[in-house]
Parts: C-alpha cells; sequence; structure tokens
C-alpha cells in the first residue's frame, strides 16, 4: 500500500512539474512521517523517500535514533519551542519553520556555541490566520537581513501553510504570494542568503503548490494513510 502510494504521488510530482516547464528534480517529496512507527517509515524508507518530515522533537528522538541518517534527510516541520532548540543539531537536516526571529537568534546562538550552522527556512503566515505559526510577510525582509549576518543560521528559503481547504484551488493565492514574497526578498541580495526553497503543499494540494514552485512538498496522508489521531 505505501509503495503504491509513493509511486502514485511521485507520478503526480514529475506529471506536474513537466506539465508547467519545471525540472521535476526541482521538488523534494518530504514524507511526513509525524504520528508514525519506525515500521511504518522503515516501509517507506524502502518505497524510496529520502526526506523524512517529523513535527515533535520528542517523537523523532527515539525514531532517528532508530533508524539513523544513512541515505536520508530528517527535516523538522513544527512549531519549535525556544528551550527544544538544543536538541535539533543531532538530528535534524533542515528546519522548515523558523517563525520568528527570536527563535532565528536562538538557534543562531546555540550553533555558534557548538561551531556549527543549521540551515532554515523561514515560516510566513501568508493568510493572516491568528491560529497559525509565522511571521507576518512584511517583516520578512527585515528579519532575513538581521539574520543574513548570524553565522550560526543559513537561511534556505521560505515555508507556508495554508489555511485548510478541501478544494486545492483555494490555497493557490497563498502559495503565489508566498512565492512572490520570495521573488522580492531575493532581489534584495542579502549576503549568506539564499532563497531557492519554498516549502509548501501538502497531501491535498500539492500538486498545486508546484505549479506556484514548490521545491519541498510535505506529504503525510498521502504516503501514509490517516494518521493515527485522526483514525
Ligand atoms: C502534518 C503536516 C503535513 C502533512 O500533512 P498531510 O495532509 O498529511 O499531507 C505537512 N506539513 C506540516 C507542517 C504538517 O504538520
Amino acid at each position: 500500500m505505501i509503495a503504491k502510494n509513493f509511486e502514485q504521488v511521485h507520478r503526480h510530482i514529475v506529471g506536474t512539474a513537466e506539465r508547467v516547464g519545471r525540472n521535476p528534480g526541482d521538488v523534494r517529496l518530504v514524507a511526513v512521517t509525524k504520528e508514525h512507527d519506525t515500521d511504518t517509515i522503515a516501509e517507506g524508507l524502502r518505497a524510496g523517500a529520502k526526506v523524512l518530515g517529523e513535527n515533535k522533537i520528542q517523537d523523532a528522538q527515539g525514531k532517528i535514533e532508530t533508524l539513523g541518517h544513512d541515505g536520508m534527510e530528517w527535516h523538522f516541520i513544527g512549531h519549535l519551542q525556544k528551550n527544544k532548540v538544543k536538541f535539533i543539531f543531532d538530528l535534524f537536516d533542515l528546519i522548515h519553520s523558523v517563525d520568528s526571529a527570536a527563535l532565528a537568534e536562538a538557534i543562531h546562538e546555540k550553533a555558534q556555541a557548538r561551531g556549527t550552522c543549521m540551515p532554515i527556512l523561514l515560516q510566513v503566515n501568508v493568510s493572516g490566520e491568528a491560529s497559525k505559526f509565522g511571521m507576518d510577510p512584511d517583516d520578512a525582509p527585515e528579519v532575513i537581513h538581521r539574520l543574513a549576518s548570524f553565522g550560526g543560521v543559513k537561511i534556505k528559503g521560505l515555508m507556508t501553510i495554508p489555511p485548510f481547504d478541501a478544494d486545492p484551488e483555494k490555497s493557490r493565492p497563498y502559495y503565489v504570494r508566498l512565492r512572490e514574497l520570495r521573488d522580492s526578498c531575493a532581489k534584495l541580495a542579502f549576503p549568506n542568503v539564499s532563497l531557492d526553497e519554498l516549502s509548501m503543499g501538502m497531501s491535498n494540494d500539492y500538486e498545486v503548490a508546484i505549479e506556484e514552485g514548490a521545491t519541498l512538498v510535505r506529504v503525510g496522508t498521502a504516503l501514509f494513510g490517516p494518521r493515527p489521531s485522526t483514525k
């Protein structure tokens, strides 16, 4: 079942990218494994998963201990509390969900103390929904400017989560907005900042996201089925 799902999602990613004239290799699938056990994740790895997405530090720790890092990347996609920052360095290759300058600064400080640098994406709340984490789009250029000089973080791009809607077309304006924000920030050409990555798109709307420029799609349910908490 899982192998078939991967095949289908992969086919959709390639088909969508080609249809809009993008290189399918520029779109990476983040297989969202939150709530799933290591047996299920291992099945995903056998089906070709290369990037795994987790949203809770504590859950991820055990899974990463068991499955390791060989031949795969682990990405953090959940809300990160400052007191958990110290754990991310041994666990994750990319943090998608840096939702404030203060969090980025906390990561920078811990990274510097360890003599390392953490790749991050800035989470932007393009919908303005009060329930969503993420910085105000208007603040993004200023935040990027500040963080550009921080040696402990490397900004790779932007991420967003739109309001859920069963109709994927409802997500499109938010994905357009994130891409346009990225383009306008990229024009400012801050040193040490590359804004190549756009993390957007989930099971219900990843094709729309790819049409609008996503380079990282975060897909859980379409690969692994419903999560235990939603069954
Ligand atoms: C759970 C989650 C996903 C995956 O959602 P699906 O609808 O199951 O594909 C993507 N992004 C984030 C931030 C998530 O928390």
